[in-house]
């Protein structure tokens, strides 16, 4: 009988790679994770965490701007940048030292290196050749910068983390996750931001009861949105960058572009063609339900696979596969649907199930919509006033609910217990049964008629 190093050995040390791991650990197999940066990977570092602090303090930007309404007389000293980005690199390493305490109570062998594939059981990682029975490709992905001139003068998401100062003035360019909210932000902390746009509007696979209130409501918040504006590169000027649209018009002078216009996997740094597992045309790695890659022993979750790209999916596919390889339940996977998701936006977006126009399209007239649409009362006092949005999809005689929307003050934190609603197969009357809370915005989705 062959004998390994591992029992299981994880590259990457992300979400979906650490969460796989640690429960491989746990139920008693030797394991090992390879990462080549910091542990925690893409949400630890430069996504999810240090998004969300900014987010935070972009929220309290935002209250000092209701402040008065309130009642209250503040003067504002303006954003000491440097001290918000040392708090939040110091929750970081708070973070890393968490997973190092948890890695190392389980037994984890960690391994601080680049790993490349020897041959379908086997890496190798500083020199050193380690094998393993089975093995993780849990590499998750990196921004894409586009192929145009001066597109370096620029910088991603990753830069966005790195900035030592506060840009006085910015052009974002995407309509995804990424652009939205850190637009979002830093408008809100008092950057001029330009958010630049190839189509006519922001994040358009969403529901439009969600796209087109964001999109209004930024421009009622002056953040400076150009729709249908196609970049072709960056120049630098005297007084700054200039970004250049197809056309012949420019935005500018700022002080940093920053690109967010999608990502790539990354799984061109690891030799795969030696293992034998098969990429897309895109290069994501093909898995079936189970993770299972081509070969028989390889299996790969997280942002590598084209997949739902959030950490809560990396994790939970992760965790079930260590849980079918390693806990002798043959058929535990990840069900892709219903995958609830928030946009960090101000204000923020909520989304589970489909949308109005996918319901229609697989159940035709079946389909019945509830929509609500409110100022938010924490607005209401204020001359700032801020809708917000909801809608429920609805299908057949019995009104399952299959579609949840809402953008709002609160809709980050409204949706997670609605998911679960929505999961069990919840109808539009198991809601209305339920008694409302009163007063906040989420009674409305009990409420409405
Ligand atoms: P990652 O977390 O990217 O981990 C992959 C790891 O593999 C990395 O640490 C990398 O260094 C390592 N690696 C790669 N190649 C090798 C190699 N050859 N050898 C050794 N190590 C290697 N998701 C949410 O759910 N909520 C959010 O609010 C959210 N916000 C985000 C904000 C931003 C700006 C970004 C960019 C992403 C955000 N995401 C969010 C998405 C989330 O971060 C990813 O879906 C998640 O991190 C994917 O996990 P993963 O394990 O697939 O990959
Ligand atoms: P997305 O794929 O979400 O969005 C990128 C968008 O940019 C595209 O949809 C496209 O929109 C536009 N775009 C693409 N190419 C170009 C181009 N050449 N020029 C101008 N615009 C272009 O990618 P993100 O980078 O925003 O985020 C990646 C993923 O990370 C997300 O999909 C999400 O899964 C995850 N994430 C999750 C977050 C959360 O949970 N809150 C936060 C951040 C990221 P269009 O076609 O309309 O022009």
């Amino acid at each position: 009988m062959t004998t390994y190093d591992y029992d299981y050995l994880a590259i990457g040390g992300g979400s979906g790679g650490i969460a796989s791991i640690n429960r491989a650990a746990m139920h008693g197999k030797k394991c090992a994770l390879v990462e080549m940066n910091a542990l925690g990977g893409t949400c630890v570092n430069v996504g999810c965490v240090p998004k969300k602090v900014m987010w935070f303090a972009a929220h309290v930007a935002e209250a000092v701007k209701f402040s008065e309404d309130y009642g209250f007389e503040l003067t504002q000293q303006g954003l000491n940048w440097s001290k918000l980005v040392a708090n939040r690199d110091a929750y970081i390493q708070r973070i890393h030292q968490s997973y190092d305490n948890v890695l190392g109570k389980n037994n984890v062998t960690v391994i601080k290196g680049h790993a490349k594939f020897v041959d379908q059981h086997s890496v190798e990682v500083n020199g050193k050749v380690i094998t393993a029975e089975h093995i993780l490709i849990a590499t998750g992905g990196s921004p894409i910068i586009p192929d145009l001139p001066g597109a370096d003068l620029g910088t991603d998401s990753d830069g966005f983390f790195a900035m030592v100062e506060q840009p006085k003035r910015v052009a974002v360019v995407g309509a995804g996750y990424i652009a939205v909210e850190i637009a979002g932000m830093l408008h809100e902390l008092g950057s001029e931001t330009h958010l630049v746009i190839r189509k006519d509007k922001a994040l358009r696979q969403f529901d439009p009861i969600l796209s087109d209130t964001l999109t209004e409501i930024m421009h009622e918040t002056g953040l400076n949105l150009h729709t249908n504006s196609v970049p072709t590169g960056i120049e630098q000027t005297d007084d700054g960058l200039m970004l250049q649209l197809e056309g012949g018009n420019t935005i500018g002078p700022v002080d940093d572009v920053i690109w967010a216009i999608g990502r790539k996997p990354m799984t061109d740094n690891l030799d795969l063609e030696k293992s034998g597992v098969q990429l897309d045309s895109k290069g994501f790695i093909e898995t079936d339900q189970f993770q299972n890659t081509n070969v028989p022993n390889i299996y790969a979750v997280g942002d590598n696979t084209g997949r739902i790209a959030l950490t809560p999916v990396a994790v939970a596919a992760g965790r079930r596969l260590s849980e079918r390889l390693f806990n002798n339940k043959p058929m535990e996977h990840l069900d892709y649907d219903n995958v609830p998701t928030v946009v960090f936006s101000h204000p923020t977006i909520g989304t589970v199930g489909l949308t109005e126009q996918e319901a229609r399209e697989q159940h035709g007239d079946k389909v019945k919509v509830y929509t609500s649409s409110f100022t938010a009362m924490y607005t209401a006092v204020t001359r700032h006033r801020q809708p917000t949005k909801m809608k429920l999809v609805c299908v057949g005689d019995e009104e399952k609910v299959v579609g949840i929307h809402v953008i709002g003050l609160g809709a980050d934190e409204m949706l997670q217990g609605f998911a679960v609603a929505l999961k069990m197969g919840a109808t539009k009357a198991d809601l209305d049964n339920t008694v409302a809370i009163h007063p906040s915005s989420a009674e409305e989705f009990v409420t409405m008629r």
